[in-house]
């Protein structure tokens, strides 16, 4: 038996640097030790889904096939036999929105036991982004360079101000839990976050995607480029597959306009027959990854 995560990173911890100060470190997974004639945890998906299916003869292409088949079928369950443990050092604002994948385990540094450490997360001055038009819950483009810098400092010594009042406040006898009211959504906290590969791609689906923050999608980015060598058949299916990758999830509307489509030879995407805004912007997403119009 072999152990994995030393198999695939002989040199260096598994680890990467996220944002200014965070990081994202892989501290165990589960298969940790896998069989010498192995070279990834994909076997062991493999063999937990045969527990379903005949046993028969099995070849290495077998695995990557059956491993494939599950992904188009959603047949997730296999999937829950693999888990990842990781250590994260992440801002606040960042850390609620991960903690709504509610289907992981989690433990935090604890504000209340210990002093929280002056570290802030300050976007780089080409990074302060402006508030999209069209989406109310995203961003496009930048401010401009100066303007920028301007902000970028009154940032640092707002946080720099508010850490200054939360020692004061330690100092005058206030209590941690209470102290720390004062200290800015973009401290950095730590946790160690513990899933499964099913719900962990779950989770990548909606972070790695677009429509994430830039903030909370560097770090499901640097999540998915520590678990690719643990689980590389797995990643290359999902990519392959997954909607919110290199596949597609048409509604019924769509799936009507695109057979009108077809049947009229048309070469433009048209429109869906909805009143909905939002929908035709969606619908227009579509058929860019379609091919109907240039990215
Ligand atoms: C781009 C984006 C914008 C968002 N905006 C907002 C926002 O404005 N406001 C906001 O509050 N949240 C927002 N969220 C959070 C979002 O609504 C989900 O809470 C979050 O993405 C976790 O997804 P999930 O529940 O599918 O994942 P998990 O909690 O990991 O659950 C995984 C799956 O398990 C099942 N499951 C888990 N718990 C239950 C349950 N109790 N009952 C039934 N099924 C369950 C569901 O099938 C679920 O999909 C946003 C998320 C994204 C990605």
């Amino acid at each position: 038996m072999k152990d994995l995560i030393s198999l695939k990173y002989p040199d260096r911890e598994p680890s990467i640097d996220v944002l200014d100060h965070g990081f994202v470190r892989l501290v165990d997974c589960m298969p940790s030790r896998i069989p010498d004639n192995e070279e990834s945890a994909d076997h062991a998906i493999a063999e937990a889904a045969r527990c379903s299916y005949k046993r028969g003869t099995k070849t290495t292409r077998d695995d990557k096939m059956l491993i494939r088949y599950l992904m188009r079928h959603n047949h997730t369950s296999p999937l829950e036999m693999i888990e990842f443990k990781f250590h994260i050092k992440i801002p606040i604002f960042v850390a609620r929105q991960w903690i709504r994948h509610r289907t992981a385990n989690v433990n935090e540094m604890s504000g209340r036991y210990s002093e929280m450490p002056e570290e802030f997360y300050i976007p780089e001055v080409n990074n302060l982004r402006t508030q999209s038009k069209v989406n109310t819950q995203g961003a496009e483009g930048t401010i401009d360079a100066e303007k920028a810098q301007t902000i970028v400092n009154q940032f640092t010594a707002e946080c720099e101000g508010d850490f200054k009042l939360y020692r004061e406040f330690l100092d005058s006898g206030v209590v941690r839990e209470q102290a720390r009211m004062v200290i800015p959504l973009n401290t950095y906290t730590e946790w160690y976050w513990k899933i499964d590969l099913h719900n962990l791609l779950h989770f990548l689906d909606l972070r790695c995607d677009s429509h994430a923050q830039q903030e909370i999608r560097v770090y499901a980015d640097a999540v998915l480029e520590l678990i690719r060598p643990i689980v590389p058949w797995t990643l290359e299916a999902w990519q392959d597959y997954s909607p919110y990758r290199d596949g597609l999830m048409l509604t019924g509307f769509e799936v009507a306009q695109l057979r009108k489509v077809i049947s009229e030879n048309q070469l433009a995407p048209g429109k869906i027959d909805v009143e909905n805004k939002l929908e035709q912007i969606e619908w227009t997403q579509k058929a860019k990854k379609l091919g109907f119009i240039a990215e």
